[in-house]
């Protein structure tokens, strides 16, 4: 019954998510604010379904204590919060929502370029002390710019679109192989964009090797009276080294959302080298921070979380090899998960045969440490062989649906 099913939600997640995950029937608390490692120790107990945002921290030590978790929902982007190995090693299914604020960020982008070529912030900012100063010097359309993305991924390629949609020239990088969106041409290196761009946008995701992707060599291959926007994240920009060129005058504006250190509450001072500079915009990692995406990420993790609980579906999930699964009809559902090593199928198939256990369908996906196998079946079948499943070597978790 799915009254036993426990969600626990934390970080106030969109009230949409709340109501989704109740309308399913689920047992649903929801709490405002993030939990500490110990809080979390305590409540993860009788929890098959966490969610949470950006703040908690979902260890290893607290997965120790998740015996009944079956899945975590990410209600934002990003899972670094989150021990991906030690959850993948327990059997815990991770989803987030990787393009429901895509949008958001892009909109804000464009509005940013704009913004600093026209120099509005600092033009703003005199005005409230009464200074009125009028005049075209260093301000300039965007259109006919070439606008250099790094990273063509969710973000890169929407603000690809969009533009091109009011007339400047993209150009892009990326470490993958990515598909031209429109016009946008595709560059061999980063430095090939950095050369030409008007504007540079960082849209590379967070992974370590990042770090300080953009330093004084690379500011250095920019052209004089560059704009530079970091919606990304805040360990890929040297801020020394940006700070040095903006007061060089090389960057002519800049926009950074995200930084190598963020406060950890609305309370903490924020403290950047990037303070008090010309035609700077900084804003509090609130790219993505719109109404609009906070209720995309409630529909959409509910909907996976869902999906995943009632059908086995992984279609989405950052831990698990992704499978979309067909609805169940007149069947048993079979859901093994196990190490990746080899003959588990065989195995699983093995003990079915020796029950007299015919299939009717099965399917097979593993990544590098975890193999995915969910077998329909048309017979009904004896506790005993559950029990055979389960007791196969390097199995992780066994689940029956119907
Ligand atoms: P994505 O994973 O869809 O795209 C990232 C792309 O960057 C990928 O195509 C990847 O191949 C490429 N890439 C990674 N490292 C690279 C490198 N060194 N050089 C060239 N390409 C590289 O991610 P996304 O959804 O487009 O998000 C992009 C970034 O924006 C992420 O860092 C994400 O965390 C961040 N983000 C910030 C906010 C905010 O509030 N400011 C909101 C959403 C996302």
């Amino acid at each position: 019954p799915k009254n036993r099913i426990n969600v626990l939600l934390l970080e106030n997640v969109h009230p949409v998510a709340v109501a989704l995950l109740k309308a399913e029937g689920f047992n649903v608390e929801s709490y405002h604010a993030a939990m500490t490692e110990e809080e979390l120790i305590q409540k993860i107990k009788n929890v098959s379904v966490l969610g949470i945002r950006s703040k908690t921290q979902v260890t290893a030590k607290v997965l120790e204590h998740a015996n009944r978790l079956m899945v975590i929902g990410a209600f934002c982007i990003g899972t670094n919060q989150i021990d991906l190995k030690a959850a993948t090693a327990k059997g815990v299914a991770v989803f987030n929502a990787p393009f429901s604020n895509t949008r958001s960020v892009v909109e804000l982008a464009v509005a940013e370029m704009i913004m600093l070529m026209r120099n509005i912030v600092d033009k703003s900012a005199k005005m409230h002390q009464g200074v009125w100063d009028k005049s075209a010097k260093g301000s300039f359309e965007i259109r006919g710019k070439k606008l250099g993305l790094i990273g063509y991924g969710n973000i890169g390629t929407q603000l690809s679109v969009i533009a091109e949609a009011i007339g400047m020239k993209v150009l892009y990088y990326d470490a993958e192989e990515k598909l031209s969106l429109g016009n946008a041409v595709q560059c061999k290196s980063m430095d090939e964009v950095l050369k030409q761009a008007d504007v540079v946008s960082l849209h590379v995701d967070g992974r370590a090797s990042n770090a300080n992707l953009i330093s004084s060599r690379e500011f250095g291959l920019m052209k004089r009276g560059v704009i530079f926007i970091n919606l990304s994240r805040g360990h890929v920009v040297d801020i020394q080294a940006l700070r040095e060129n903006i007061l060089s005058g090389k960057v002519a504006g800049c926009a950074i959302d995200v930084f190598p250190y963020e406060p950890v509450s609305n309370d903490e001072e924020f403290q950047s080298e990037l303070r008090g500079l010309p035609n700077t915009i900084i804003t509090p990692h609130i790219g993505g921070s719109t109404l609009e995406a906070q209720e995309n990420i409630g529909n959409f993790v509910p909907s996976k979380i869902m999906d995943y609980i009632n059908t086995g579906s992984t279609s989405n999930s950052v831990n698990f090899p992704n499978i979309t699964l067909p609805k169940l009809e007149n069947a048993h559902r079979l859901i093994h998960l196990h190490h990746n090593v080899p003959g588990i199928l065989a195995k699983i198939n093995k003990v079915l045969a020796d029950n007299g256990i015919n299939i009717v369908g099965q399917y097979l996906k593993t990544n590098e440490t975890i193999g995915y196998v969910i077998t329909d079946i048309n017979k009904e079948y004896n506790k005993d062989v559950i029990k055979q499943l389960r007791s196969i070597e390097n199995t992780i978790k066994f689940r029956v649906l119907y």
